[in-house]
């Protein structure tokens, strides 16, 4: 009655009449929830949905224009790891995900967590659906002294040990969407309404008048800071030059300016990738997971017949940016880079 309407679910009355949702659509949602909020989520869903509506139509698309459409969403490795996934399962499995979550964890980009969702909400099978949601759900019912990422296979035990085991009305991937909905909805982060919530009276946290206080938390690490430099090369026709990074590591395979490497400590050199009247454009600031990063923007106008002397990368416009595969760093520097123009 309370299950949240979200496009990738089935509605609760359909999984009674033993109907499932589909796994591709289950897949694609929880592979974009990782690290992204459900608000972000629901346009790209969409667009994923409409552009490559069944797995072949997704294991048969350009890598770039998988990329291209993830844009913004963070963490491409994501992207990248749907695309591989979608081709062995078509190459490899018939084009059918595999049912349990065993089978399901041997795929590109598939975790413990995606693992279970899929094997659980699609196939019914009895296993701990476990995010952040019922992390703190479970830290709170049982007033949890450890911050949940020290003991996750305590958890998952625990969590199990409430999973039922496929009777008709109380399906596993309904236990998983419930507790994920109680975590999102009413037992949320900051002021959870207890009152309202309908284990109240089972839950220690509640008892002890402290849901505040629970899950506890790690202690708070300081994020490292890099800096580097981004050239941007404009054509008076307002292009600008944009190249592939490399195959492997952070943002691979994604659109950028040139630039120097990102370090900690002193600045890199300006060693820009042509001599003439650089400008400096200010500079961007932009949060990753595991550091901070400030570029220096500097920017160029050539001439349109420069163009020749550039290899391995493309002239775009800037109407055409969210066409290519450009994460939000190199946004932020274009953004900045032309307003200065
Ligand atoms: Fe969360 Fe409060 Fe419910 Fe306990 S009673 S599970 S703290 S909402």
């Amino acid at each position: 009655m309370h299950a949240r309407d979200l496009p990738w679910r089935m509605a609760p009355t359909r999984f009674a009449k033993g109907q499932r949702p589909d796994p591709y659509k289950v897949w694609l949602s929880e592979i974009m929830l990782q690290q992204t909020t459900v608000a972000t989520v629901k346009s790209y869903f969409d667009k994923f949905s409409t552009l490559w509506p069944t797995l072949e139509d997704l294991a048969a698309a350009p890598r770039d224009d998988i990329l291209a459409a993830w844009a913004g969403l963070g963490y491409y490795s994501r992207a990248r790891n749907i695309h591989k996934c979608a081709q062995v399962l078509r190459d490899e499995h018939g084009g059918k995900f595999p049912q349990s979550a065993a089978e399901l964890l041997t795929l590109p980009g598939i975790g413990p967590y995606t693992s279970a969702a899929i094997s659980a909400i699609c196939f019914d099978e009895p296993v701990a659906v476990i995010d952040g949601n019922v992390e703190r759900v479970f830290a709170r019912l049982y007033a949890l002294q450890q911050p949940p990422a020290t003991i996750k296979k305590e958890m998952r035990a625990l969590v199990q040990t409430h999973v039922p085991d496929h009777v008709p009305d109380h399906l596993p991937g309904q236990f998983a969407e419930a507790t994920m909905d109680l975590g999102a909805t009413i037992c949320s982060p900051s002021k959870p309404k207890c009152d309202l919530c309908p284990i109240n009276h089972a839950c220690r946290a509640f008892a002890e008048d402290a849901a505040a206080e629970f899950p506890k938390k790690l202690p708070k690490k300081t994020r490292p800071e890099r800096v580097g430099h981004a050239y941007v090369v404009a054509r008076p026709d307002q292009k600008v030059w944009l190249q592939k990074r490399g195959e492997t590591g952070l943002l691979a395979g994604m659109d950028e300016v040139p630039g120097s490497d990102w370090r900690e400590g002193e600045v890199p050199e300006f060693a820009p990738p042509l001599k003439g009247d650089w400008r400096e454009a200010g500079t961007i600031v932009h949060i990753f997971t595991h550091f901070r990063l400030t570029l220096n923007v500097h920017i160029i106008q050539i001439n349109q017949s420069v163009k020749d002397d550039f290899e391995d990368g493309k002239w775009v416009a800037s109407e055409d940016f969210d066409r290519v595969a450009l994460p939000t760093v190199m946004k932020k520097v274009l953004t900045r880079a032309l307003s200065e123009n």
